[in-house]
């Protein structure tokens, strides 16, 4: 067993990887830039080192920062959560070359499911069902590219292979669009992605966000852990996430969950991952896959009883995953709300101290949250400052209970989204489950609209 990690992060999925550790008697460095010094983990933590200024391109993004870091304290093991390093396949190289245990797949994976080209092709021939779209890249003829189209069927959306963050896309309704948004998009992502390899596929009407969690070891296990329902977004980022997903049969779980293992043992996948798809009619189509722990990955903990960030640890140890697909059984049902310090209404970032705050406890709620009494939010970093999940017998329990632990919320001195969270959760079309990814945009235009 790793004796000695080291976490390339900050806020709460530090302190969520920093509490995995100390259960497991692992030591742990935590690193930190000036902005972060009086983190609650950098408290809790057995070693800190202050990396750099509070600019992330000079310290949680600095890689030779981290490897000094990991050097000095004798850290046998990066972990780099979510964000910030953790999909950069140099990264990851450059981490086990130092000799530490980078804890996430290899790079080559990180590096084949990165490029949405090579990641699609890759679970296309694992049998993964994919979005309708172009074989690979675009060429740059443009009737082959009018042929493409006319084959996909319109709307189609062009998309960055080298894209992420819900950018580098672009949405083409007719024929006479389509060659100056491919042109559009490919400026866009060479100069955003410094790729300008751009693909197409049919843009799927009224689809849902569902994903699958996986696990995979060393030793040729895999398993997945159900699938999450993350379609409540805005501007392509997750504010509220469910699990299981509504109206998910027992068999499509089954067939889809089956199909990202095969994928995963064929790309000799290794630690968490997640499969992300769309789903619609009845049909799941693979987008994307991320190759590390997500900010919703509790609630697929609060229905399994599988703590993911522990079995990171473990198979990053070189040991074999704790479970094995028999003993994976969904209880119940969980909700996440992302808290952001950020205005409820116009979603402007509201750093600054907490002059007093509360968190919601009790029965089946469960707070990942960095943030106390006399913190400041900094201002450089994501707004995320905790997330509240609830897991109740069934959905309309988790749902009580999340309204319950909202009602208790209070977090003073800054502003934070809480009050949307509790408008949805009185909201009928919310309550009723299975809403489109496009269901919370639509909401809030409509909020805008009656507030004139
Ligand atoms: P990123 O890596 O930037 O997050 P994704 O490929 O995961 O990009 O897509 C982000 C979001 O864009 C999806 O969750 C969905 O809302 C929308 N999207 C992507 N592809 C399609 C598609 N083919 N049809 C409809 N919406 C899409």
């Amino acid at each position: 067993m790793l004796k000695k990690i080291l976490i390339a992060n900050r806020g709460e999925i530090a302190l969520r990887i920093l509490r995995a550790c100390r259960e497991m008697d692992i030591a742990t460095v935590v690193v930190h830039s000036e902005a972060d010094r009086d983190a609650i983990y950098v408290r809790l933590a057995d070693e800190s080192v202050c990396i750099g200024p509070a600019n992330s391109a000079q310290s949680y993004l600095y890689v030779p920062a981290l490897i000094a870091a990991a050097e000095v304290t004798g850290a046998d093991a990066i972990h780099p959560g979510y964000g910030f390093l953790a999909e950069n396949e140099a990264f990851a190289e450059q981490v086990e070359q130092s000799g530490f245990v980078f804890i996430g797949p290899r790079a080559e994976t990180i590096r084949l499911m990165g490029d949405k080209v090579s990641a699609k092709h890759a679970m296309k021939s694992a049998g993964v069902p994919c979005v309708p779209g172009s074989a690979g890249a675009l060429s740059d003829d443009p009737a082959a590219i009018q042929k493409i189209a006319e084959e996909v069927g319109y709307p189609v959306i062009i998309k960055a292979s080298g894209g992420g963050g819900g950018r580098g896309m672009r949405v083409v309704e007719k024929a006479d669009e389509l060659i100056k948004a491919v042109e559009m998009t490919r400026a866009e992502a060479g100069a955003a992605f410094g790729n300008p390899e751009v693909y197409m596929e049919r843009y799927l009407q009224k689809p849902r966000h569902v994903e699958i969690q996986v696990l995979c070891d060393e030793h040729g296990n895999a398993i997945y852990l159900g699938e999450r329902d993350c379609s409540m977004q805005r501007r392509h980022q997750k504010i509220i996430e469910e699990a299981p997903a509504p109206f998910i049969t027992e068999a499509e779980r089954k067939r889809i969950g089956e199909a990202c293992v095969a994928a995963c043992k064929r790309i000799g996948y290794r630690g968490a991952g997640t499969f992300e798809f769309l789903y619609e009619n009845g049909e799941f189509f693979f987008i994307e896959m991320n190759t590390r722990v997500q900010v919703e990955h509790p609630i697929t903990e609060l229905i399994t009883g599988v703590d993911i960030v522990q079995e990171q640890i473990r198979v990053a140890s070189g040991l074999h995953l704790s479970y094995k697909q028999k003993d994976i059984k969904l209880q119940g049902h969980a909700f996440e709300c992302r808290i952001n310090a950020e205005d409820p209404y116009t979603f402007i970032p509201s750093p600054g101290l907490i002059t007093s705050c509360h968190l919601p406890g009790g029965n089946g709620i469960r707070v990942d949250s960095h943030i106390y009494q006399g913190y400041t939010v900094p201002p450089y970093y994501d707004s995320l400052i905790g997330k509240i999940c609830t897991h109740g017998k069934d959905r309309a329990q988790a749902m009580a209970k999340m309204r319950v632990a909202l009602g208790e919320l209070a977090v003073n001195g800054i502003k934070t989204n809480t009050e949307l969270h509790r408008d949805l959760f009185v909201d009928p079309g919310f309550l009723e489950g299975g809403v489109s990814i496009h269901y919370l945009e639509h909401w809030l235009q409509n909020r805008k609209d009656s507030a004139k």
